[in-house]
């Protein structure tokens, strides 16, 4: 029987999608990419295994989509060889939360928002968390280790997982849907399937965490004197705040116009305009206001920042994360850019962030430079908008920019890397990154794993 026939067998002619059907599924924020055969939507862990059987038989590649909102080209086809795309849009239940002993259990296709209000709903809070939780599912913040805002208080989406059901690409499933604490029973496998990008296989169901809710949560918006106050003020809102403090982001001043502009209904919240503003977050059980206000205070005071205002209401509240969300410069440049997603040591992010200004000025004239991101995580969303059309000279900047940003960044003990994953565009970039001992024991996992190399190719790393 042929493949597509065979495929239709297992799931169902109207699961397996194909023709003009299949268009949104080849495509993602950065435009269209290659063709696919077809589309799987299996309904359980036992469908995925067939379909993963059936393509490790006739050598189809697999390519796994959640809610396809990565920003480095992971969850499409490339162009060579044979491919479907698996989505796992069917499979997004929340299977169970228990309340007591603090863990849920959902599909991988569950939506973040999805989880986040059955935890609120027992009153517990699940930790994964950004801008995109309304199209995200658990199973692509698993495969790529989500940051987001949270993770100043509670850890990466690895820290939350403590369980997975994986199925490995040829059609076995791996049951490791366990919700255990501890156990140092051998090696932890589970942490080598969370942010491998679905190169090693498909993740089915998951366990994670849950923390105590903290319903009461209020912001403050600030101006930094200077970026190399940034270390101290983190360090005093830790110290008055201590797990109270669950965002410490920067805001790029450019971005906050721009996203003033187009949504009306956003508002400025204060009088100062500046290059970066911080948001910081402190949540709790109980009021944090006093603490919020004894924070920027004393900031004042030390000469840390410059003007500061407190959301004093929900509605308050929510313009500033409405601002903060809107920080997403491909909306309002349409030219190409080049783009990093960094981290460095906390320590030394003022110092990153003056000298990216400074070979941004040198190299170029009339960039948009646009810096924001997870600050207090050492992580930064950096664009950088030339205005060039693309072309020779276009190329020739990139030559020259590309490797001495990089460069500076690893010389900062810092990635390229540091949430937003590797895809098919940083895959080549990467590699550089990593020690040769390293990136050959990452070949070597891929190839036990995947011998066949089915599994997502192009993406996170090379065969040789
Ligand atoms: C507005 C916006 C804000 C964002 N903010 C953040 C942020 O703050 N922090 C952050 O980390 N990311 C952020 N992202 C990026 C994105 O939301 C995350 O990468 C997210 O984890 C992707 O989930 P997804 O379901 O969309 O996965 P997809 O984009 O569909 O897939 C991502 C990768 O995971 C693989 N994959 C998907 N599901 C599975 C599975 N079940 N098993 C195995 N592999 C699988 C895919 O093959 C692909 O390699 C943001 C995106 C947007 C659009």
């Amino acid at each position: 029987m042929a493949f597509l026939d065979e495929l239709c067998s297992k799931l169902g002619e109207k699961w397996v999608l194909r023709g003009e059907d299949i268009l949104p599924y080849l495509r993602d924020l950065k435009g269209p990419k290659g063709p696919a055969l077809a589309v799987a939507c299996p309904a359980s862990s036992a469908q995925v295994a067939d379909v993963l059987a059936l393509c490790h038989a006739h050598d189809v590649c697999v390519i796994p989509q959640g809610g396809n909102t990565n920003v480095c080209r992971m969850a499409v086809p490339e162009q060579a060889p044979p491919s479907i795309v698996l989505s796992l849009k069917r499979m997004n239940r929340v299977s169970e939360v228990d309340a007591a002993c603090y863990t849920l259990t959902a599909e991988a296709g569950c939506l973040l928002q999805v989880a986040q209000e059955a935890a609120a709903d027992v009153n517990r809070c699940f930790a994964p968390d950004w801008g995109a939780r309304g199209s995200a599912t658990i199973g692509g913040a698993i495969a790529t280790n989500g940051g987001g805002l949270n993770v100043i208080r509670y850890g990466t989406t690895r820290d939350q997982v403590l369980g997975l059901e994986v199925v490995l690409p040829d059609g076995r499933i791996w049951d490791g849907l366990r919700a255990l604490r501890k156990d140092n029973s051998g090696y932890d496998l589970k942490q080598l399937f969370i942010g491998s990008e679905g190169t090693l296989g498909i993740v089915t169901k998951a366990v994670f965490k849950l923390h105590p809710a903290q319903p009461i949560s209020q912001s403050a918006m600030a101006v930094p004197t200077r970026m190399s106050g940034l270390m101290e003020l983190l360090e005093l809102a830790r110290d008055i705040g201590g797990d109270r403090l669950t965002a410490f982001e920067l805001m790029s001043g450019l971005l906050i116009d721009k996203a003033l502009e187009r949504y009306p209904d956003l508002r400025h919240p204060m009088q100062t305009r500046a290059r970066y503003y911080l948001l910081v977050r402190f949540s709790d059980q109980s009021s944090v206001s006093d603490r919020l206000t004894q924070l920027m205070e004393k900031a004042i005071d030390r000469g840390l920042i410059q003007d500061a205002v407190i959301a004093q209401s929900s509605l308050q509240e929510r313009n500033l994360w409405e601002l903060r969300e809107q920080m997403i410069p491909h909306q309002y440049f349409t030219h190409p850019s080049f783009k990093w997603d960094v981290s460095v040591p906390i320590s030394r992010m003022s110092e990153f962030i003056a000298q990216i200004e400074t070979l941004s000025d040198a190299l170029t004239t009339h960039a948009a430079l646009c810096i924001s991101g997870h600050v207090g995580d050492g992580n930064i969303h950096l664009d950088m908008f030339p205005e060039l059309p693309p072309g020779p000279e276009y190329q020739t900047l990139g030559e020259t920019l590309l490797p001495k940003v990089d460069q500076l960044i690893w010389s900062m003990g810092g990635s390229i890397v540091a949430e937003h994953g590797v895809g098919s565009e940083f895959v080549d970039r990467m590699r550089a990154q990593k020690p040769p001992v390293e990136y050959a024991m990452m070949q070597s996992v891929k190839s036990l794993l995947d011998p066949k190399g089915i599994m997502n190719p192009g993406k996170l790393l090379h065969a040789d």
